[in-house]
């Protein structure tokens, strides 16, 4: 990102944690979902966020939008704590700050016509004065998402799951946000769907200035719609950086497995390629190791690894958190 582009939201040393503990009689437990993490986001800019799934990335994302609340860490958004916003600001912040949910079946409530599930954060931000407004508002953005104006008076079951998202989309961008969190917003959909709701994702928000934290469990598709991204594991941060270079020269043992499990389409091509096969078990967030979160399955691992927690650190463009980086 150069000098010049302005952070839009800072997220600093962020813990999410839950207590799972069952009963009163057991032993605390606590899932450590999100562990210590800190990343920027700038303006107009796409950070995408991969890593298996229980990796913490959907949480972090809702801790972002305030459907949790965090354990310790700030969240910045144009400068300003959210966890200290009430009453105007709070609710202006909710404008601001729309998500787009994973599952386009149970997102939609399925009573609603598509008009009044687009309206309805319209009437709850008093976006527009009148229902007329309103609706003209819903035509242009069904138009927007590549949707028809007669879609209108139609419910959430007469539509695929492609179009079903793209009605998700249409009532995020409702309100006129500035920054939008797509919680793997694709991985519901069919694999021929996917690259046009990602495409016209990319076009709204050349469109319309949006900034967008983009979660999903495929990195080919995270890289192809992100300026940055940030590789999670168990709840950390494990390395971040522009995507061409997260994507092509991966510097984290980690990424470099979640690489090598891509398919690729061209046979001769794919005959070549080492594909590494993650051994052991995921850790449970619960418990997770001491050390380094990833040496339990890193064929690099060392003693050192078991035993101390890799600080992140800057490597070139790359902010990476491995002990074979430090000097
Ligand atoms: Fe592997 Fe050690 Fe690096 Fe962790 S710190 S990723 S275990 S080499």
């Amino acid at each position: 990102m150069s000098e010049q582009q302005k952070v839009i939201l800072s997220v600093k040393n962020l813990k999410t944690y839950f207590d799972v503990t069952k009963g009163i009689f057991t032993k605390k437990q606590i899932v450590k979902a999100v562990d210590d993490v800190s990343f920027d986001v700038y303006e107009n800019e796409t950070f995408g966020l991969v890593g298996e799934s229980g990796c913490g990335k959907t949480t972090l994302g809702r801790t972002i939008v305030k459907l949790y609340e965090p354990e310790s860490g700030s969240i910045e958004f144009e400068g300003q704590d959210i966890a200290r916003l009430k009453g105007n600001q709070l609710i202006s912040f909710r404008k601001d700050m729309q998500m787009i949910f994973q599952d386009p079946y149970a997102s939609l409530n399925p009573r609603m016509t598509v008009g009044e599930i687009i309206k309805e954060p319209m009437i709850i931000h008093n976006i527009y004065n009148t229902d007329a407004e309103r609706e003209q508002r819903v035509v242009e953005l069904l138009k927007i998402v590549g949707l028809k104006p007669d879609h209108i008076r139609r419910y959430p079951a007469e539509f695929s799951g492609g179009q079903r998202q793209r009605i998700g989309i249409a009532r995020a961008l409702a309100v006129n946000p500035k920054f939008i969190v797509c919680d793997e917003p694709i991985s519901a959909l069919d694999v021929s769907i996917q690259a046009q709701v990602v495409n016209l994702l990319k076009d709204i928000q050349k469109e319309m200035g949006l900034s967008y934290l983009f979660i999903a469990h495929d990195l080919s598709m995270v890289k192809h719609i992100s300026d940055r991204i940030g590789v999670m594991y168990l709840g950390h941060m494990v390395e971040m950086g522009p995507a061409n270079d997260v994507y092509h020269r991966p510097l984290h043992p980690y990424t470099t497995a979640l690489l090598s499990a891509i398919p690729i389409p061209d046979p001769d091509v794919a005959k070549n390629k080492q594909r590494i096969v993650l051994g052991g078990e995921v850790p449970s967030p619960i418990n997770p190791p001491k050390g380094c979160p990833f040496c339990t399955r890193c064929t690099k691992a060392t003693e050192r690894c078991n035993n101390e927690r890799p600080e992140p650190i800057q490597v070139g463009t790359r902010i990476v958190a491995c002990h074979l980086y430090e000097r």
